[in-house]
């Protein structure tokens, strides 16, 4: 006699719990969603790898980054409401102190700071402060305030642990010929649901429904240093990044391969690193790691929002690139707004921007 088999029944199915899957997970859950989860907790994960820095100033040319007037806030609001409610702390407001290492640089930082819209994030800075006689100095400094960093691993674990203990998680890579379509709803082994959301990071190169999104690669290479009593309470950006995690731990990076194969450390990056950090330091420092990671880079630095065009049982929210930790709280809850009271999507990280390329 044939069994009919019994599925668990769920509102989502969410693919990937790096940055993106964890804080679109929670924003469901909060939102009185059912969900269950699946992932292979790749040890390269971008998520696990990432400063978490945000950064409103960026780039040699000084600039604003995209929409940051607006992800800031949103940001903050997102990572204290997950710190209240997660009983964790993961959201630090540091300024970034940033080198000016020529008459050009510091020409260039006063007149783009001098722009209305940049002045508000930029301070009077008042020197090296406890940077002072531990780094080699350049010929100015910048002070960037509203400036923050998410501790992305420990959001990653908390809501790992969570899951788990709820049984919402199921840690494996998810299978999509295993996936079945059936009358508006999605089968997966023992679940169904009412769609599958990916947010696999750079893995969503390999998804057959969403893999030819114009994703790019970009392989980062960072460094886990301690540098004893150096006491650095600000993020600097000098040669590199140098970020306080705790106990004397720094965070080093980082580097950029636009055509790496593989998401492996590299000898030729490690020693990059420890080359420019000795430029940076007077003091003395001892490597504790080094990791590497993909970033989840698109051709034109935007991320991939989105339902299918042809199945809309299926959706997307990926393309965080270099900048998840601001991104991906603003882009989550829209995404949750489109999916849940039909709102519109930003159109300039709306998937739909791609389907007349084809
Ligand atoms: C060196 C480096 C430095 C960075 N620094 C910063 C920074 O300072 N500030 C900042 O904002 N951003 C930074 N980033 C970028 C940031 O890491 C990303 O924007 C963000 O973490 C992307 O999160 P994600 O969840 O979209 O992807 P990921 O972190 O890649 O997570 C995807 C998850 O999905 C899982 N997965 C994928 N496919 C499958 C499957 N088929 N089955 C099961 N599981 C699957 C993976 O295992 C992974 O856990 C940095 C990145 C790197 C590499």
């Amino acid at each position: 006699m044939n069994k009919t088999p019994t599925y668990q029944g769920v509102d989502f199915i969410i693919v990937g719990q790096g940055l993106t899957g964890s804080l679109l997970a929670h924003a469901l859950l909060q939102k009185g969603k059912t969900i269950h989860v699946f992932d292979n907790h790749h040890q390269h994960a971008s998520s696990k790898v990432a400063a978490g820095i945000i950064n409103p100033v960026t780039g040699r040319r000084v600039v604003k980054s995209w929409l940051i007037d607006d992800l800031i806030p949103f940001a903050k609001r997102t990572y204290k409401e997950l710190e209240t409610r997660l009983g964790i702390k993961i959201y630090y407001e540091r300024n970034v102190i940033r080198i000016l290492f020529s008459i050009k640089d510091e020409n260039k930082w006063l007149e783009k700071t001098g722009d209305q819209t940049v002045a508000k994030y930029v301070l009077e800075n008042k020197g090296l402060g406890s940077f002072s006689r531990k780094i080699n100095e350049g010929e100015g400094v910048g002070e960037i305030q509203y400036s923050s960093q998410v501790d992305m691993p420990l959001l990653l674990d908390t809501t790992k642990t969570l899951f788990l203990n709820d049984k919402i998680l199921d840690v494996e890579k998810f299978d999509y010929q295993l996936v079945r379509f059936e009358k508006e709803q999605v089968f997966y082994k023992k679940i169904k649901a009412k769609k599958i959301i990916f947010c696999e990071g750079q893995q969503g190169r390999n998804n057959p429904w969403f893999g030819k999104l114009p994703f790019e690669v970009a392989k980062g290479e960072v460094l886990l240093v301690k540098i004893p009593n150096a006491n650095f309470d600000k993020i600097l950006k000098h040669k590199l990044f140098v970020v306080p995690l705790q106990n004397d731990l720094y965070w080093i990076g980082s580097t950029y391969d636009w055509d790496s194969p593989d998401d492996l450390p590299t000898e030729e990056a490690k020693q990059l690193l420890i080359h420019k950090l000795k430029k940076v330091l007077t003091i003395p420092f001892e490597i504790v790691d080094h990791q590497a990671a993909i970033r989840p880079t698109t051709f034109d630095r935007r991320p991939l929002v989105g339902l299918h065009p042809e199945n809309t049982l299926l959706g997307i929210v990926n393309g965080m690139g270099t900048k998840g930790a601001s991104l991906a709280p603003y882009f989550v809850n829209q995404f949750v707004e489109f999916l849940l009271e039909g709102k519109a999507l930003d159109k300039e990280a709306d998937i739909a921007r791609w389907e007349k390329e084809d």
